[in-house]
């Protein structure tokens, strides 16, 4: 991003100013990660009654189906599918649930579909020169690395603020190679935005130059508000059915953020040929799923209502976290221009673009006062943000005084390398 140029003396003044405020930080001895979006133990210490269940005794699923065993559906067991179907938006023969990561799934379904291809396609996704995904930006790293291991092509396709930009994408996407998109369309990772109505008709409805294009629609954050608005997005599985693309769209997401980030439940919910397929490939892979701890978040969620309630608890730890970063950066960057903030109703980042060229400095000056941020450039396909300008912050895991700390730092770092810019490229 671009700022208004303050006066050399203004700009003088504010950079010494960040230079002995930025000592003193150093001085601090500061040691905080904000680079990942984890749970907080408090936030894990919510589910810690899941441990206990389903208990030494009381572990049959609801036809009878003894869970310590082998065999049963591949899809997982109906109540815990049915528990989910509020979340996935789909009924419950729609929806496959795996194991502990939902990414685990997306990668199963790529490599998957490199190798056999997809229902709707005409050959393996990986028999013809190389494909490619559009990757709405700033995005999820993870993502892209998946799209790196196998030489996926990526482009970038700007994010609005209300999801990707879909002139953009009606175009590209009809260029036959083109055969996914990532999309992570509620509080998003990590803008936080959420996509709009308008944009997930147009997502549902676009022509293709593929007849086998998937969308990766990785809900991770689907109920977790931060606010008491709960914000709803349209029903994108429902949506491509009526366009006539059933089997486009992909819904991913998982137990990770609800109950425990090491042993939640992935998700999946797709056409009857995309998850029938998918069921195929990966028999050959497992005999089925971890039924246990299906029948452990059955017991302990109960309902939707149960999910909701647990969601409201992790709200209660998380928004503060969220205020920390928002009044720290205020205070300090308010009105200068240096940088604007994203300030999300749910997920688990703030996103801040800075003064373009700055982003890897405010990295660097961040490490030397001990505070961890993702590499800048993390959240661009091939690790490569052309104007070096956006940072993800996740304030999720440490303590709020130490989040509240860490902003301030953060928004220290920001002035000195936005300013020590600023009077560099005076100079030139
Ligand atoms: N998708 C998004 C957008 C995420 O932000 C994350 C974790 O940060 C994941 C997926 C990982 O999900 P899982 O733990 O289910 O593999």
């Amino acid at each position: 991003m671009h700022s208004p140029r303050p006066r050399p003396t203004e700009l003088e003044a504010r950079l010494e100013r960040a230079k002995t405020d930025f000592a003193r930080l150093c001085r601090a001895g500061l040691k905080i990660d904000m680079t990942r979006g984890k749970p907080s133990p408090a936030q894990l210490d919510l589910s810690n009654a899941m441990l206990t269940l389903p208990g030494n005794g009381d572990f049959y699923q609801a036809d009878g189906g003894d869970t310590r065993n082998y065999f049963g559906s591949m899809q997982g067991l109906p109540e815990a599918r049915a528990l989910f179907a509020r979340v996935m938006g789909a009924s419950l023969e729609r929806i496959l649930i795996g194991n502990n990561s939902s990414l685990a799934l997306m990668h199963d379904y790529i490599v998957y579909a490199l190798l056999k291809g997809v229902p709707g396609g005409w050959a393996p996704w990986g028999a013809e020169g190389p494909i490619t995904f559009l990757c709405p930006v700033p995005g999820y790293d993870r993502h892209f690395a998946i799209c790196e291991e196998y030489g996926i092509q990526m482009v970038a396709v700007p994010l609005t603020g209300s999801g990707p930009d879909m002139d953009v994408v009606e175009r590209l996407v009809l260029e036959p190679s083109v055969r996914g998109m990532w999309c992570v369309p509620k509080y998003s990772n990590p803008t936080g935005e959420t996509y709009s109505d308008e944009v997930i008709q147009r997502i549902a409805s676009m022509s293709t130059g593929a007849a086998d294009f998937r969308v990766f629609w990785d809900n991770a954050y689907g109920v977790h508000h931060l606010t008491e608005h709960r914000s709803e997005i349209a029903n994108l599985l429902h949506l491509s059915q009526q366009a006539g693309h059933p089997d486009r769209p992909l819904v991913f997401a998982s137990t990770s953020k609800i109950t425990f980030g090491g042993g939640g439940l992935g998700l999946l919910a797709a056409s009857e040929a995309n998850i029938a397929w998918f069921v195929a490939r990966s028999s050959k892979r497992t005999i089925g799923p971890d039924k246990l701890n299906q029948l452990r978040h059955v017991r302990f969620l109960r309902d939707h209502n149960g999910i909701e309630g647990l969601m409201a608890q992790h709200r209660k730890l998380l928004a503060p976290k969220f205020k920390a970063v928002e009044a720290a950066f205020a205070r300090r960057l308010q009105g200068t221009n240096f940088a604007r903030w994203s300030k999300p109703l749910g997920g688990y980042f703030v996103s801040v673009d800075v003064h373009n060229g700055c982003a890897m400095r405010v990295v660097e000056l961040a490490k030397q006062a001990g505070i961890l941020l993702v590499p800048a450039g993390q959240t661009f396909p091939y690790r490569r943000d052309p104007n070096d300008s956006n940072l993800r912050i996740a304030p999720s895991f440490p303590e709020v005084e130490q989040v509240a700390a860490a902003a301030e730092g953060i928004a220290i770092c920001i002035d000195y390398a936005v300013a020590e810019r600023l009077s560099a490229d005076g100079k030139i």
